[in-house]
């Protein structure tokens, strides 16, 4: 199994070289990581772009802030009411712990697995597997994880490569990459796709 989760990532990396993630630097990783959540980064960029011009894009700023405000903000990003006050937990918790661990992001309403990895992968740099919907499907298509566990998953690429998070950073956004360009919901392009010799769809 470990040669084949090598194989694959030399196989994306080759097909579509460097991918230069995750987008934002700093605190907009962690709001990022929250504003994305159904929705897409566009979105998401004109809601960080609204938070940048009235200087809010600070831990004091965003807890402070008033709620109503910051639902105007991040209007953009859709379900802003909800996602307004998961931000403001997020930014109480990161005023009293600027490094959480994963048990305490997993605390704060709203901040599920793949949120808390993100934040510990691309903000702290931790070596931690992110896992989304493109995974699933990826790796289901391929047939190497038929479940719907994302601890499961997650387990099977931490076990089965090495343990480094610019490599997790790397093969996330790859298979990012391959699920938008040809491993696509309805009408993948197999035909294309680099990793079709694998593959059991
Ligand atoms: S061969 Fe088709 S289904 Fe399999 S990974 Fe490639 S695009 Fe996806």
């Amino acid at each position: 199994m470990k040669e084949k989760f090598s194989r694959i990532y030399r196989k994306l990396f080759e097909f579509y070289g460097k991918q230069y993630w995750w987008p934002g630097e700093g605190l907009e990783i962690v709001v990022g990581a929250v504003l994305v959540q159904q929705t897409n980064w566009k979105n998401v960029e004109k809601a960080l772009e609204k938070l940048r011009v009235v200087n809010c894009l600070s831990i004091d700023c965003l807890k402070n802030i008033s709620v109503k405000e910051l639902e105007q903000l991040i209007r953009s990003t859709g379900y802003y009411n909800i996602k307004a006050k998961r931000l403001q937990n997020l930014m109480r918790l990161l005023a009293i712990k600027p490094h959480p661990s994963r048990n305490e992001l997993l605390e704060v309403n709203g901040v599920g697995p793949e949120t808390a990895d993100s934040i510990l992968l691309y903000r702290f740099n931790e070596p931690v597997f992110v896992v989304d919907a493109y995974t699933f499907r990826i790796f289901r298509r391929l047939g190497i994880y038929e479940g719907e566990s994302y601890a499961d998953l997650q387990r099977l690429f931490m076990g089965n490569l090495q343990n480094k998070s610019q490599m997790f950073n790397e093969y996330h956004a790859l298979i990012v990459r391959h699920a938008k360009n040809i491993c696509l919901k309805t009408k993948p392009k197999c035909i294309e796709c680099p990793l079709k010799d694998d593959c059991k769809y």
